[in-house]
């Protein structure tokens, strides 16, 4: 199965800085199932919630930051970038210039489109999850 494997770079920007205020959660939660939908382990996620953490200010209880991953785990709820609210939320990068957006977006739109570029291999198309399982649950 091909997908993905980079984050988003709003989803890192968010890694690497830390949050203020009160939506640190909605964006924990947010980056865990970024690291969930890109077949990260259980226990890279904690490592890197825990890092994130640190960096928030401030620092949510331990309690809320287990909370935030086991519910984001639970889930299969892949967040885009193309709402309003999640935009505003995460400092996303306009889709027109965003390489991210640019390379993984209009990629899968060449293809449903399919008219220039035969023959070229295009690996790292977005996989939008559906209603089915296309991941693996960690353990299994
Ligand atoms: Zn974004």
């Amino acid at each position: 199965m091909s997908s993905r494997k980079e984050v988003k770079p709003c989803i890192l920007k968010a890694l690497t800085m830390g949050n203020q205020g009160d939506m640190r959660s909605r964006i924990g939660h947010m980056i865990v199932s970024e690291l969930r939908g890109l077949h990260n382990s259980s226990a890279t996620i904690v490592g890197c919630m825990s890092t994130w953490n640190l960096r928030n200010s401030p620092v949510l209880p331990k309690d809320e930051l287990k909370r935030i991953i086991s519910m984001a785990q639970g889930n299969e709820y892949n967040y885009g970038c193309l709402s309003e609210a999640i935009r505003n939320l995460l400092g996303c990068i306009d889709p027109d210039t965003c390489q991210y957006y640019q390379k993984y977006h209009k990629q899968s739109v060449k293809e449903n489109t399919e008219t220039e570029k035969g023959g070229e291999n295009e690996e790292e198309k977005l996989s939008v999850p559906s209603d089915q399982k296309s991941y693996k649950t960690p353990g299994s």
